[in-house]
């Protein structure tokens, strides 16, 4: 690869002890100084590792395996929550992506438990879950917004960890995703939605209620980062202010998840000698016998 990051981006972004979101340059771009231009190649070729290493995984549910990933992507309006979805994960295979997007409960989810809908939507053995917005809205927009009395929601963080803590124990890769813009930055791209005819349908006109509670949406998140970062399912926070950077980082960072689940290509459950002497005998008169020919190379070829 032509480029890369200094040091591993997971390091860079995951929330540690004494994380302090109010100091965080929401235009930095930890790790890569090779600029823009360079960024967008370097995203197109881990593109196609990406998608090498999603079709394992798709491979190995497909064959009994139970493993999974799911990355959880949360950020205000504007963040870029729609624009991972389309450039990273538009890079795979769109059978292997189970994307789930969490809005206002209906009235149907309001019926149930906050975690009803969340536990529906968690990815099924060899799939890459997306989850636009998830259950950390419950202590985003329902504390700031007073959708529940105090006390229960201080309840809440514990149980989104416990939470969390069973996804992981049910072979699922959790990634949390927390996508920052500056205050100025969701300014312009608000404007920008207003401006142009072709993105009004992006803007909601609540989004400059949600907007004016800035400093409690910020409080919010800083302390869902001390409350729910764990060994097992932390949060990385990713300075969204230039796009580039925010698409190369989460795909590095689902990119490092995959690598680390070891996928190989599971082991054919039948005879391959057999079968392809099976095969060949169905062949006409004049045509060739079948062959380990094109498709083994190509294979090959991608086994790195
Ligand atoms: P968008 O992501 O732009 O489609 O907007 C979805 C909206 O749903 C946002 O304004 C969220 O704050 C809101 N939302 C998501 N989850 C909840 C929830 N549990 N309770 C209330 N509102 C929610
Ligand atoms: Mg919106």
């Amino acid at each position: 690869m032509a480029h890369d990051f200094e040091t591993p981006v997971a390091d860079l972004l995951r929330v540690g002890d004494g994380f302090d979101l109010s100091a965080l340059d929401r235009r930095s771009t930890p790790g890569w100084k090779h600029g823009k231009k360079a960024a967008k190649k370097a995203l197109t070729e881990r593109g196609e590792r990406l998608s090498d290493l999603q079709e394992r995984l798709f491979a190995e549910g497909r064959t009994g395996g139970t493993r999974s990933v799911l990355l959880i992507l949360q950020g205000l309006d504007t963040a870029g929550k729609g624009g991972i979805v389309r450039h990273v994960l538009g890079m795979v295979d769109p059978q292997g992506v189970d994307l789930a997007s969490f809005g206002v409960p209906t009235p149907e989810e309001e019926k149930h438990h906050h975690l009803w809908r969340i536990r529906r939507a968690l990815p099924k053995p060899g799939q890459i879950g997306v989850f636009d917005r998830s259950h950390y809205e419950q202590v985003l927009v329902v504390k700031v917004e007073g959708l529940e009395p105090a006390e229960t929601t201080a309840t809440r963080y514990d149980e989104l960890v416990r939470f969390d803590q069973k996804t992981v124990a049910a072979d699922t890769t959790v990634i949390k995703v927390a996508l920052m813009v500056s205050h100025g930055e969701q300014g312009e791209r608000l404007a920008e939605r207003l401006d142009r005819h072709d993105k009004h349908w992006k803007y909601n006109p609540s989004d400059l209620a949600t907007r004016s509670k800035w400093d409690e949406y910020q409080a919010a998140y800083q302390q869902i980062f001390e409350r729910t970062s764990t060994d097992e399912a932390p949060w990385y926070v990713v300075p969204a202010d230039r796009k580039w950077y925010a698409r190369l980082a989460v795909t590095q960072l689902l990119l490092d998840a995959l690598e680390s689940l070891d996928l190989t290509w599971p082991e054919a459950d039948f005879d391959v000698e057999e079968q392809r002497r099976l095969l060949t005998a169905t062949a006409r008169s004049n045509a060739k016998p079948a062959k380990a020919t094109k498709g083994a190379k190509k294979k090959k070829k991608k086994k790195k």
